[in-house]
């Protein structure tokens, strides 16, 4: 499998040949300020000290703080979170955020730790890394295995080490503790309005039908968003099953099957017109939108020619390689980028960031007042600099960007 650096590397190397952006901005964008990597000892419940490997790179603040998730996964390496961290620089300069990019992240499976053991490690995380977190220097948020609660817990450590009590440190809070309203579904509305502000130009229009890879925080929040916007959902995935119902899924009742089962696993024994798929069958089905809001390299050169969606939108970071982008292009497949299509995430961590310097708190009506101009006007953007440069969307999307971080210099 294509390591996720290699490919966000391939990604830059495309749009430079496309745009005359001059060697010293790619130069820059080739490598992050710095990359580093922690050792995180942890004693365990029975008494015996584990080492974790943890990582946070800072890829680039020509804008801002850098920015961007921790993510706790048994398969997340220093590879991974480098383009991660890539991204989010591109993806804060898309929307125009005053932010830079960065990500963290924990080589660990969380499912198999008890919740102090959780709680133990995540906070030695930020104690290794507390010089250089902080509100106006580095700001990390949640991302895949991490929730509100992790972020309490490294709020609390960090301002238990530095003294600072603003919690601007760290967005994805909880509400009660500094969080902004809005923002775990962020993402998936701001993927929805970026749709929204595209679909009658990529010509899908009537009778819409959506397939999800993954139902966490991304996937869950999509299928929900998308079906009370009255949108068909067709099928669904998480890492254990697919399920899907040519007719329209449930989605209240499935978001409560998971929530008591783990999983979607089983479902299709629960509802009518429901079956069974696989992750492979559902990447493959025919349908106007796919998003998938799993994981790095789902749709690759192996599978590609497989894909009949009309149109994907990554909710997911790097779910499509490069080499995959250009066939999807020829096919006139069109792939919403991720640096556009999931910034909604960042843009409401922001606000949080925001509101919390300020010591503000403002209503999930005035967060999402906010957020859908942000995103409707960048999805334009976007859609501009590709019709220019008669490109796809992620090149008229690292355009935008690059030009924006290339101005600050
Ligand atoms: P999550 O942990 O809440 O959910 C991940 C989901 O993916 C789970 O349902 C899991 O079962 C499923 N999954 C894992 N492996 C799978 C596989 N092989 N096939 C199908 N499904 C699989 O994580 P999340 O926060 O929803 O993040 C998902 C993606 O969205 C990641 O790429 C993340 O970087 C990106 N993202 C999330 C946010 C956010 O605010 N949560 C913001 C921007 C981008």
């Amino acid at each position: 499998m294509q390591d996720p650096f290699s490919n966000a590397m391939n990604q830059l190397d495309k749009v430079a040949k496309i745009n005359n952006f001059g060697d010293e901005i790619i130069s820059r964008l080739r490598q992050p300020d710095r990359d580093i990597k922690v050792s995180i000892p942890v004693k365990m419940d029975d008494g015996k000290l584990r080492i974790f490997e943890g990582y946070r790179v800072e890829y680039n603040n020509a804008l801002g703080p850098y920015k961007g998730g921790i993510r706790y996964h048994q398969n997340t390496d220093i590879s991974e979170v480098k383009a991660l961290a890539f991204w989010m620089a591109l993806k804060c300069s898309v929307v125009g955020i005053p932010m830079g990019g960065g990500k963290g992240g924990i080589t660990v499976d969380p499912k198999l730790l008890s919740k102090g053991e959780l709680e133990r490690l995540s906070r030695v995380w930020v104690d290794k890394l507390s010089d250089i977190l902080g509100p106006h220097k580095d700001v990390p948020a949640p991302d895949v295995n991490t929730t509100a609660e992790i972020m309490a817990w490294m709020a609390d450590e960090f301002e238990k080490i530095t003294g600072d009590k603003t919690g601007a440190v760290i967005t994805g809070k909880p509400v009660d503790l500094g969080g902004s309203l809005g923002r775990d579904t962020a993402t998936a509305q701001g993927g929805f309005y970026v749709f929204e502000a595209l679909k009658n130009k990529l010509n899908i229009k009537d009778n819409i039908e959506v397939v999800i890879q993954g139902f966490g925080n991304a996937g869950a929040n999509a299928a929900e968003i998308w079906q009370s916007a009255g949108y068909k959902i067709i099928a669904v995935s998480d890492s254990k099953s697919g399920v899907c119902n040519p007719d329209g899924l449930d989605i209240e009742k499935l978001i409560k099957y998971k929530k008591d089962t783990g999983s979607v696993l089983g479902f299709n024994q629960e509802s009518v017109g429901c079956k069974e798929i696989s992750n492979e069958e559902l990447l493959e089905m025919n349908c106007d939108l796919l998003i998938p809001a799993a994981f790095e390299n789902i749709i690759t050169e192996s599978n590609v020619n497989k894909i009949k969606a009309k149109v994907i939108l990554e909710l997911a970071n790097g779910p499509v390689t490069s080499a995959a982008d250009e066939i999807l292009f020829k096919k006139n497949i069109t792939v919403i980028p991720d640096v556009l299509a999931n910034s909604g995430g960042v843009v409401v961590s922001y606000f949080e960031w925001d509101q919390n310097l300020k010591n503000e708190h403002w209503t999930k009506k005035q967060v999402f007042e906010k957020l859908q101009p942000i995103m409707t006007i960048s999805a334009e953007n976007v859609y501009s600099k590709a019709q220019e440069s008669n490109s796809d969307l992620r090149m008229g999307a690292f355009i935008l960007a690059i030009e924006n971080i290339k101005k600050h210099y």
